[in-house]
């Protein structure tokens, strides 16, 4: 199978990796962010192999996060492969929308913030629009195999998202990771509404650990990211990333020492300073994160009474 990597620009922090495979079939591995400059990109590496957009037979999607999904449109003869859940976003129902909101309002006043309704909706309006509308029409369960990529098979890696797919061929070694596991950057945990779309709230950093203990397990040689290079040594790549969110994990727990009871907002404070203010829900999901992992561990407890609270053991 040959493989071309395509750097596409986003709005956020860094650029989004396309990758064109020529196999079995012309797929596309994420579809990038939706952009004129991201169109004129993929069209020129398309044209490199002497293919233009109506070509591509099949975009497969490792999750569904606007960098990734967002030019998934351009590809109007293509299948759509991916979890069912990216079609929240690429074909949003006002349920679903209403139901999006109060999932976050809610997880926000039980963590004491309230009036935050207007900012998610301000978010939603300006984080919408960068979205594909081109909906998955093939989903795929946890190992199922991907359709016209031969010896792949999809593994269900939650905790970044959860619409999260790794997409590994333990033949060649040869996989796709999207935001699961990155070269240089620690990915977030973000918190997402649960699949089964209830109130629950799914331990994003958890389940995180558990897809990179999962993706562990595996034979890749040469895993293909959503942003910055491939990754060659995946179990080096992987303690490294356990060893960073321990040491973030165990920075918050230092809080504790002096203090001894907090929530979660006054911990993103200290963590994050103004950035906090700026970023609500992102610190707050990272702190959350942390926090779990806290928890998880036995350094601290999490009581559940009008508010949510956190208090050191021992
Ligand atoms: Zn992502
Ligand atoms: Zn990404």
């Amino acid at each position: 199978m040959e493989i071309k990597q395509v750097a596409i620009p986003t709005i956020y922090r860094n650029v989004v990796n396309v990758f064109i495979t020529k196999g079995d079939t012309l797929t596309v591995v994420d579809a990038g962010f939706k952009s004129e400059e991201g169109k004129a990109q993929m069209e020129a590496a398309l044209r490199e192999w002497g293919y233009t957009l109506a070509d591509v037979e099949q975009v497969l999607l490792t999750h569904h996060h606007p960098d990734h999904c967002g030019l998934v449109d351009l590809f109007e003869r293509a299948d759509v492969i991916g979890h069912a859940y990216c079609n929240h976003f690429l074909q949003p129902t006002e349920a679903f929308i209403s139901y999006y909101e109060a999932y976050h309002i809610q997880l926000l006043q039980q963590h004491g913030i309230f009036g935050a309704e207007q900012m998610l909706r301000d978010f939603l309006a300006s984080d919408m629009p960068h979205f594909g509308a081109k909906p998955v029409t093939t989903p795929l369960q946890h190992l199922q195999d991907v359709p016209g990529m031969l010896g792949f098979v999809a593994h269900y890696t939650p905790g970044h998202s959860q619409s999260h797919f790794v997409y590994v061929n333990e033949e060649s070694g040869v996989s796709f990771g999207g935001d699961l596991i990155l070269d240089t950057i620690t990915p977030n945990p973000f918190i997402e509404p649960p699949l089964d779309l209830s109130f629950r709230r799914d331990s994003s950093l958890l389940r995180y650990h558990e897809s990179l203990a999962h993706v562990n397990t595996l034979h890749i040689d040469t895993l293909y990211t959503g942003h910055g290079q491939p990754i060659q040594d995946v179990a080096a790549r992987i303690k490294g990333i356990r060893k960073q969110q321990h040491e973030r994990a165990m920075k918050l727990l230092h809080f504790f020492k002096a203090h001894e009871t907090y929530s979660a907002p006054q911990l993103a404070k200290l963590l994050f300073g103004p950035v906090f203010e700026k970023q609500p829900a992102l610190t707050l999901s990272e702190t959350i994160g942390q926090l779990d992992y806290l928890v998880h561990q036995q350094h601290i407890k999490q009581h559940n009474e009008q508010q949510i609270y956190y208090t050191l053991i021992g």
